[in-house]
């Protein structure tokens, strides 16, 4: 039987030359590898700075941190999301909020925006999904994006960009579309180094504390200290940091993962269209709503919702996938349905319709650069099988 994984890592480019590189230098820790791949992402999502860390989640932790998150403050996130949104907000503890989504694009809008404002004009920042790959709308001619209102209200913004790399908004990468943006490179997101994250901004103050506060507080990065002539042993620590570096190693293998990045992105963008295409004809199927023009997406994530389903209905499709060896996965089950933030913020699902209605049907189908168009056509023909087998007669 043909099997189409979920999801398959692509190291086939120069990963394995600068690895060797970096193995054979005797530093393996964050030095020159870290600092090129920093200017080359900086380069690519048009930002003034780049920090390289050790995950998306230390990035989003350190943003936070930067802009002055502290105990007491509120910082609105989606709930359509992965914990690691909220967990950071946590880290400093202050009280997540947790905002509905747009059903089919699972984004935050800024209508949703708006009304959080008025609804918590004390938030002191708003976390951004970019879900899937797919842009929120945060800059708008107008006046009327997401930044635009933030900017206005004196809300910080913060992209969790994890999904959206490389993605555009209207003209602008994401990346430099609020105060800071969060890019993870774990391995199974568009481009990875194993794990790693990196953060961008165009703020000086910003990128300063981050570089600062990545690595324990020290004034200056161990590179600098043993590149200097000079007293090399001395430093001083400024507050108490995080261990939150990128080593030589991980960025090494981001290097060559950045030269293709653009190719990987137009490989998925063909699978996504091939979806679109087979899957309009499945009435049971919500397919992805699409906001932003097909080549600004990063199609990280291809998600469909199972119309009317109950997440039972939903669950038993996964599993015939499964057993006709299609790999998927669930983005999200939203943290209003987790205990933890369920207990302590005394979330209830119906505070969350739309997040609550995706959530019931909403599956992953795999997408990525190695996915040929034949895999495709395997998943769509499976897939329709598998709901014909679901459907009940009636509606077959
Ligand atoms: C993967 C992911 C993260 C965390 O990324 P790490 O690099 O694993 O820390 C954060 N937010 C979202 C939306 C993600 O999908």
């Amino acid at each position: 039987m043909r099997s189409v994984p979920f999801a398959r890592i692509d190291c086939h480019g120069n990963e394995l030359r600068y690895l060797q590189d970096v193995l054979e230098s005797g530093w393996l820790t964050t030095a020159a590898k870290a600092q090129t791949f920093e200017r080359r992402f900086a380069e690519q999502v048009g930002a003034k700075h780049a920090c390289a860390v050790n995950s998306c989640t230390a990035a989003l932790h350190l943003a936070l941190e930067a802009i002055n998150v502290g105990p007491g403050d509120k910082v609105l996130v989606p709930t359509m999301t992965f914990t690691a949104t909220a967990e950071v907000v946590r880290y400093l503890g202050a009280d997540p909020v947790f905002l509905d989504v747009e059903y089919g694009s699972a984004l935050l809008t800024p209508d949703i925006c708006r009304a959080a404002i008025r609804a918590y004009p004390e938030a002191k920042a708003l976390i951004v999904v970019h879900f899937g790959g797919q842009p929120a709308e945060m800059l708008r001619a107008d006046g009327q994006g997401i930044t635009d209102l933030c900017r206005r209200h004196g809300i910080r913004v913060v992209e969790d960009a994890a999904h959206a790399f490389p993605a555009i908004q209207g003209s602008r990468p994401v990346g430099g579309l609020g105060d800071a943006a969060c890019f993870s490179f774990y391995a199974n997101k568009t481009i990875t180094t194993g794990e790693g994250g990196m953060l961008t901004t165009d703020n000086d103050e910003i990128a300063k504390r981050v570089r600062v506060m990545r690595l324990h507080g020290i004034d200056r990065d161990v590179w600098h200290r043993h590149s200097r002539r000079g007293s090399q042993w001395e430093y001083d620590v400024v507050a108490p940091g995080f261990k939150y570096n990128m080593p030589d190693v991980n960025a090494a293998i981001g290097l060559a993962q950045l030269e293709r990045a653009a190719a990987m992105r137009k490989e998925r963008q063909r699978c996504a269209l091939r979806y679109l295409e087979r899957l309009t004809r499945l009435p049971a199927l919500d397919l992805p709503l699409l906001r932003s023009p097909v080549e600004h997406h990063a199609w990280h994530l291809f998600c469909v919702v199972l119309r009317r389903g109950a997440a039972e209905a939903r669950n038993r499709l996964i599993e015939r996938l499964a057993r006709r060896g299609v790999g998927t996965s669930v983005h999200y089950k939203p943290l209003h349905r987790m205990t933890y933030y369920r207990n302590r913020y005394r979330l209830e699902p119906g505070m969350f319709p739309e997040a609550e209605r995706m959530w019931q049907g909403c599956f992953s189908l795999p997408i990525y650069a190695t996915l040929t168009d034949d895999d495709v056509d395997y998943v769509c023909d499976q897939l329709e099988a598998a709901l014909a087998a679901e459907a009940p007669a009636a509606d077959r």
